[in-house]
């Protein structure tokens, strides 16, 4: 057991944290000193149930043995070695690890080190693969409204969550955004995928008929998990699919969120049944305990780009750290422990208890709707008047002082546990959030 650090460091100032209310947070710290299973403890040693497998990423559980030795093994082995011009055995077993778990199709995989970078990486992959196939003219980029692909500038673009982007001022040029798939007012409180919204697709038709063939890929999450869980309405990656193939466009997928048996399969695509390009990922591929992403392309994508160059760099692009060793280790690591313990069929199978739970929720008065897949829940609550998010934000503190971790986004409140998660978990969460829900201010 790791020793539990002194409750409150010295000097909370220097580490300017991401995404916070740094101000807020250093008033009134929470700090999470260790984690096993389905479980954190706090620095003052309070149990706190992990709602959100961190931040969508330990699928497996926290500390998990197999994973910690084997990153403890390769450090001992060999701590780093470039990937550029040179290469390493763990790092290509990982990338065939990977290429074994992706739809069939996608076999090449490339390695980052986060979703920001696989995103960024994809987009780029997307724009020489149109350049080397002769279609220089293919710069345009689409993403959706209210998706998130990362903070950098090429995520930043093509995502379409508002303030992501309005305090940054210059984006990347010649993007354009699909509508979101929110239609509250047909498909409220909807189990798993919506009814309606298919049509939503056909937005590219108008992005096509409006720059013609300059459009070189799109790129959506199959379920959008930071804007607050939206599930694809049926037959809506279908046409997407459909539209991008007509139209010479490439369809990229991030599976940041949904990758690695979340959406209770290997990957969104295979749930869903939609196979894209390209396919992002990061999170769950090392379990979150070391930072790796990847971005894994059908063989046309990486054939025409490797193939294509004479002799020479074939694409320019590439991390420090792509395919680190102990990332790699600690992916094959945990890629054992998907298979071994068939964490996506958990997942399934715990699915139906966990949606009938979410669904409980609607009974709570000040929930105004409620969405799930696999083991993804979105709760979503009547905003506080005058103060949108405050209500939220004040359910999460709640919770967390009462032993639940859950995520929120907006108005939203985000379930998704680890996939090792049991019954009684699933209670505690959803009755300590329902509890929240009451005792907050409405
Ligand atoms: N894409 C998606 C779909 C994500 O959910 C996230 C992170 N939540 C990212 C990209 C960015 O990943 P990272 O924070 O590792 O850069």
């Amino acid at each position: 057991m790791n020793e539990i650090r002194p409750s409150r460091p010295n000097n909370l100032d220097a580490f300017w944290m991401p995404y916070s209310d740094n101000k807020y947070f250093k008033g009134t710290p929470r700090l999470l000193a260790r984690a096993e299973g389905m479980h954190y403890w706090t620095a003052d040693g309070q149990e706190i149930l992990d709602g959100t497998a961190g931040l969508w990423c330990c699928n497996a559980g926290h500390g998990r043995r197999e994973i910690t030795e084997a990153i403890q093994k390769q450090a001992a082995v060999m701590d780093f070695a470039p990937t550029f011009q040179l290469g390493h055995p763990i790092a290509f077993e990982a990338a065939s690890r990977v290429a074994e778990m992706t739809p069939e199709g996608l076999d090449h995989v490339f390695f980052v080190n986060s979703g920001s970078e696989a995103a960024d990486t994809a987009l780029k992959i997307a724009l020489a693969w149109q350049k080397a196939r002769g279609q220089a003219q293919r710069v345009r980029l689409v993403g959706r409204e209210r998706g998130y692909h990362g903070v950098g500038f090429g995520g930043m673009s093509v995502g379409g969550i508002g303030p992501n982007r309005k305090q940054f001022g210059a984006q990347l040029p010649y993007v354009d955004h699909l509508p979101h798939t929110h239609l509250p007012a047909q498909n409220r409180f909807c189990r798993g995928l919506p009814e309606h919204g298919a049509h939503l697709a056909d937005a590219l038709e108008n992005l096509v008929a409006l720059h013609g063939d300059t459009i070189a890929a799109v790129i959506v999450e199959p379920v959008a998990g930071s804007t607050g869980v939206l599930v694809p309405p049926k037959g809506y990656l279908e046409q997407l699919r459909k539209l991008c193939t007509k139209h010479g466009i490439l369809l990229i997928f991030d599976e940041v969120i949904t990758g690695f048996g979340r959406i209770g399969a290997n990957f969104g695509a295979e749930r869903l049944g939609v196979t894209p390009d390209i396919m992002t990922m990061a999170k769950g591929l090392t379990n979150a305990a070391v930072p790796m992403g990847a971005v894994a392309t059908s063989a046309e994508v990486h054939d025409t780009i490797v193939n294509g160059t004479p002799a020479g760099i074939e694409l320019f692009h590439g991390y420090t750290y792509s395919g680190h060793p102990l990332a790699s280790a600690a992916a094959i690591a945990t890629l054992e422990l998907h298979r071994a313990e068939d964490l996506p069929g958990r997942a399934r199978a715990m699915e139906p208890y966990f949606e009938d739970a979410a669904h409980a929720m609607r009974d709570v008065p000040g929930v105004i709707d409620v969405r799930n897949i696999g083991l993804v829940a979105g709760i979503e609550l009547e905003p506080r008047k005058g103060a949108p998010t405050a209500r939220a934000l004040d359910v999460f503190r709640w919770c967390f002082d009462h032993g639940v971790l859950t995520r929120v986004t907006g108005d939203i409140v985000a379930l998704s546990p680890p996939l090792i998660v049991e019954k009684p978990h699933v209670d505690r969460l959803f009755g300590t959030l329902a509890d929240a829900i009451r005792a907050v201010p409405a």
